[in-house]
């Protein structure tokens, strides 16, 4: 249901700003932290047009800049792409070519996987040589070849065209404990053509010299952040943000994602008597080169502020892209999914599907434990991508231009724009609104028990998690009887969000890291409730490295059981319930 307030916002909100700021990027690179500084600038200087305050950041955050690439072989050259954070190899990496097959990504869950089933066998092929493999030159490739003892490391790309990306596992600026994990080897992306014969090289045992030129190192970025207070309750407030710095000139991704967070800025300041809770929106630098530098920033400079106030956490990237009709590939934390199907029903007239966020896209907030909803955004039907004959990409509504020099101005659309904006903004206007915020851990405590039940069929007699299972059976039970007094306003708004809010910094946490809070897990797949998914292994360790991995069990499961049982606590909340007895 929209109500006549939300009607109001949504009356305001024109292409007319957004769609300049779109044409506008649609000419300017954004790779380098100069032009990005640039482009932050235009930023501002049109927040300031329309009277919105905004703050902006210089912090220094720590890039990689990826040159000119080539692999030469036999006489020839090839034409490749370094990925950010590849090692330099500006005078060439000379070595023997070995090929190692990997599963072809084939849709988005897998394409930020590790790829390599059984390690030990390809070891002693890989050791000392230039590895080359399918798929993109992402952390899960390179950081695996390297594992392996590889020099170097080639990626072929699935089309003709070589995507850029980034291939450390580190999140954000590392820090000392991150450092080891900085890739050490340099790595390349070729295409698909260019692949096959190299292949075919590398069948023959043929030497190859591969060439990156990189630049890394601390670069002064700039960061806005409007804020636009709430009446009611100033200090809590939902985060909106997406990132500025792109691959080359970036439209679908994410110059429609700037273009649709700077007209929810201009609408939302105009009908700032409107909020209750306070909204901050965030334009990111060091998305690309910097693995989310920008965002891990924020996170950790305001951690204690997003502790404390942050109700939910909205990324936005690449909304608005050509033949993007669907939302069914939606990131979303479970809690929220009622929530999101709701806006995206009344907005866009669409069912929406959620699915488990992946380890990408800004997410640098959940060992904070922030609910979050949308990451990338609408979508193709599966049948349009088949009509297209497109593999999977990260972004830009499925269209192959993704990270590329094709990311171009038609891939922006102007009526699924409008349309994107205003899910985007209904979302976020919704949930700085509500008097009870709107999201339901049921469907979270629900989730891990099918998460418990799916890792103990796994699992077999080998062990028992029955712990987990009784943990999570009592949170529900602890949740309905919360929601049910939500449901009956027996519990002040105030209060309620309150335990909302401190149920997100446990769930979240135990369902998306494996590392403590304020420190930021690798950008490697994290499988849901990660510290009891060693159960899903069990059947591949034989029997001595069996009794390590029952050992990791045990713990994991007692950390698991331990954050249940605080959450279950929470919304059960004793003191409530003993004040409300007196
Ligand atoms: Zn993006």
């Amino acid at each position: 249901m929209i109500s006549p307030s939300e009607q109001q916002v949504l009356a305001s909100v024109s292409l007319d700003e957004p769609w300049k700021l779109v044409e506008t990027f649609s000419t300017w690179v954004r790779e380098h932290p100069n032009d990005v500084n640039r482009a932050m600038d235009h930023v501002v200087e049109r927040l300031r047009a329309f009277g919105v305050p905004v703050t902006v950041h210089e912090p220094q955050l720590y890039l990689s800049l990826p040159g000119k690439a080539r692999v030469e072989a036999n006489g020839k050259t090839f034409r490749a792409k370094p990925p950010a954070y590849s090692a330099d190899a500006r005078h060439g990496l000379e070595g023997e070519l070995v090929y190692i097959a990997a599963n072809q990504a084939d849709d988005i869950d897998t394409i930020f996987d590790k790829k390599l089933d059984r390690k030990g066998a390809q070891q002693a092929r890989a050791r000392g040589r230039i590895v080359i493999s399918e798929g993109y030159a992402s952390p899960g490739l390179v950081s695996q070849f390297e594992e392996l003892g590889a020099v170097g490391a080639i990626a072929i790309n699935p089309g003709v065209d070589i995507h850029w990306g980034i291939c450390t596992s580190v999140w954000g600026t590392p820090d000392l404990d991150d450092l080891p994990r900085k890739p050490k080897i340099p790595a390349l992306a070729v295409n698909n053509p260019d692949g096959k014969a190299l292949i075919e090289l590398a069948n023959q045992g043929a030497r190859v010299t591969i060439y990156a030129d990189m630049e890394e190192g601390w670069f002064k970025s700039k960061l806005p952040v409007v804020e636009i207070k709430g009446a009611q309750e100033p200090d809590k407030f939902v985060l909106l943000h997406g990132h500025l710095d792109s691959w080359d000139v970036g439209v679908g991704d994410n110059a429609v994602g700037d273009a649709t967070m700077l007209e929810i800025a201009r609408v939302l300041w105009q009908h700032k008597d409107k909020l209750a809770r306070s909204v901050r929106i965030a334009w990111w630098p060091g998305h690309s080169t910097g693995r989310y530098a920008g965002s891990t920033w924020f996170a950790d400079a305001f951690a204690i502020d997003l502790e404390e106030n942050c109700v939910a956490q909205i990324n936005c990237d690449s909304p608005g892209c050509r033949w993007a009709t669907e939302f069914t590939e939606l990131s979303r934390m479970s809690e929220t999914d009622t929530f999101i199907s709701e806006v995206i029903q009344d907005i866009a007239n669409k069912k929406a599907v959620g699915e488990r966020p992946h380890r990408a896209g800004d997410y640098s907030f959940n060992n904070i434990g922030i609910s979050s909803y949308f990451m990338l955004s609408s979508t193709m039907t599966p049948e349009k991508r088949a009509d297209m004959g497109y593999y999977a990409v990260g972004g830009c509504g499925a269209n192959i231009a993704w990270h590329t020099e094709n990311d171009t101005i038609e891939i922006a659309d102007r009526d699924i724009l409008l349309r994107d904006i205003k899910v985007y903004l209904s979302a976020v206007f919704r949930n700085a609104t509500a008097e009870f915020l709107p999201f339901d851990w049921r469907l979270t405590a629900k989730e891990f028990l099918r998460t418990i039940d799916r890792y103990q069929g796994k699992a077999g007699d080998r062990f028992d998690l029955s712990p987990s299972r009784e943990a999570a059976e009592g949170l529900l039970q602890s949740l309905e009887t919360f929601y049910r007094d939500v449901g009956s306003k027996k519990i002040p708004a105030r209060e309620a969000n309150r335990i909302i809010m401190d149920l997100a910094r446990i769930l979240v946490p135990i369902n998306y890291t494996r590392v403590p809070r304020f420190r930021h897990d690798p950008a490697l797949t994290i499988p849901p409730l990660p510290t009891i998914a060693t159960a899903t292994e069990l059947s591949d360790f034989d029997e001595q490295t069996l009794g390590f991995a029952l050992t990791q069990l045990r713990r994991g499961q007692n950390r698991l059981v331990s954050a249940l049982r605080d959450a279950a606590r929470i919304a059960r909340s004793e003191e409530r319930l003993a004040r409300a007895a007196a």
